[in-house]
């Protein structure tokens, strides 16, 4: 980096980490660093808003914003394209409109969703829907308006080696809902199938009373589930397992029915499958087998000190794996966590100062898991440090749904507007 000219720091995709990195860069800069943003997309997508649209309760425009108006307004350039590789040797971000240097380059770009897990699973190439962006929440809808003319059974899920089992349950949760307000339900067996070994794992081990106050929501609203699951193929209106164990809603604890081999019927069916780096970080061979970024506490790659990670994109070791497989959830907050952590270390970098640790065990969570009409607020100190948390709060009831809602709105406002120094 030339001494004469302003470093150039070089974002990686433009969702919950890029965004709030690139704010947050800009906040602390000002007009000393060029920041730019690079993202295939050219909205911000509140993406856990998206188990809404299949039921017709919000529309993606409700949910995004442009991305370069917002931007521009805080003096940071967007390139609206595709990055095809980083070449960290020669600090070039290789993109599809050209190529980008970089003094400082942040990797931000989410996962790669696998659908190849499983033969005939997603949207694209299968036959289940899926909600992990708003394209197949938009197919996803008009499959669901085709079921209700024609309902029959439902399976919603996550596959093994899954991650984003939380919007797996706000899924479940909200499509009972809807088919209650439908008139619906009593027409309509929905099965929950999950590579957890317990309701209310979610890849991490559990959170307190999660277990307890899961299984009373599957209870309670009579949806049966499957556990320890590993699906070995999807047909048409049929999930073939390799191995499962089914929990009937209406049936006492007990002995779980063995579902090895077994045929499970849908209607309807939405699993969401494991999460790999993209294939832009893949080719570049800067991530692990999974094309994760690998960083130090500092949220740094080890080998190359000007390249930072955040949100998805960045590897964590998971702290309580499952036989059946699963990987660790990456939340919205915790995105926004390692990203300015990232940014922070940066401005550091920059001006000389030490660089400030954030070990991922050390993060906290706050999360809200929408049931329809309800939900359950989620709070921990340490999401991945299972048996070091002092804090580990569950606080079900109405108000979990009308946080959320509040919440949406406030976050794409604070997204919108680059404050993402207020909580
Ligand atoms: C259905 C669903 C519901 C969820 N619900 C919740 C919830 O309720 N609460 C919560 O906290 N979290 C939730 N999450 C998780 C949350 O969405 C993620 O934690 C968050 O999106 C991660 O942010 P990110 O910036 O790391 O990655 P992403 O949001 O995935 O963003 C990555 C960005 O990089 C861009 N990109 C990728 N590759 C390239 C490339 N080659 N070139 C250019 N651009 C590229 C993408 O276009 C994208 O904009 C949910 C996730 C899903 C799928």
């Amino acid at each position: 980096m030339s001494k004469t000219t302003l470093p150039r720091i070089v974002i990686a995709g433009g969702s919950f980490a890029g965004l709030t990195a690139a704010y947050e860069l800009k906040r602390l800069l000002g007009d000393q660093a060029k920041i730019t943003v690079i993202d295939r997309n050219d909205q911000f997508v509140f993406i856990p808003s998206l188990i809404w649209v299949p039921f017709g309760w919000r529309n993606l425009e409700d949910i995004s914003f442009p991305l370069a108006p917002a931007l521009a307004r805080r003096g940071i350039e967007f390139e609206h394209t595709t990055i095809e590789e980083i070449d960290a040797k020669q600090q070039l971000v290789r993109t599809r409109a050209g190529s980008l240097p970089y003094d400082y380059l942040i990797i931000a770009t989410g996962p790669h969703v696998d659908y190849d897990v499983v033969p005939g699973l997603g949207p694209e190439h299968g036959y289940t829907v899926s909600i992990c962006n708003g394209a197949h929440a938009l197919h996803a809808r008009a499959a669901w308006e085709k079921f209700l003319s024609e309902p029959g059974p439902v399976i919603i899920g996550a596959t093994q080696g899954s991650s984003c089992y939380g919007a797996a349950y706000e899924f479940v949760f909200n499509l009972e809902y809807a088919l209650r307000k439908a008139g619906l339900r009593r027409l309509v067996p929905i099965t929950y199938v999950s590579s957890e070994p317990f309701l209310g794992h979610f890849g991490i081990g559990g959170l307190g009373a999660g277990r307890p106050m899961t299984e009373w929501f599957f209870r309670h609203t009579k949806i049966d589930w499957v556990l320890d699951a590993v699906i070995e193929r999807v047909e048409r209106g049929r999930v073939i397992l390799k191995q499962g164990k089914r929990y009937r809603a209406t049936g006492r604890n007990g002995d779980p029915e063995d579902m090895r081999g077994q045929a499970l019927p849908f209607a309807y069916a939405m699993l969401i499958p494991p999460f790999l780096g993209v294939e832009a970080v893949r080719r570049s061979g800067l991530g692990n087998a999974r094309g994760f970024l690998v960083v130090d506490d500092y949220f740094r790659h080890p080998q190359y000190p000007n390249i930072f990670g955040a949100g998805v994109a960045v590897a964590v070791a998971p702290p309580s794996p499952c036989e059946a497989g699963c990987s660790v959830p990456k939340t919205g907050y915790i995105s926004e966590v390692m990203a300015k952590y990232a940014a922070r270390n940066i401005v550091a970098s920059i001006r000389g100062q030490p660089l400030t640790p954030k070990p991922v065990t050390e993060i906290d969570a706050k999360c809200i898991m929408d049931a329809g009409n309800q939900g359950i607020i989620m709070l921990t100190d340490r999401i991945y440090k299972p048996g070091q948390r002092k804090i580990e709060m569950l606080i079900p009831g109405p108000w979990g749904h009308w946080v959320k809602v509040w919440f949406e709105k406030y976050f794409l406002w604070k997204m919108h507007t680059g404050r993402v120094s207020w909580p």
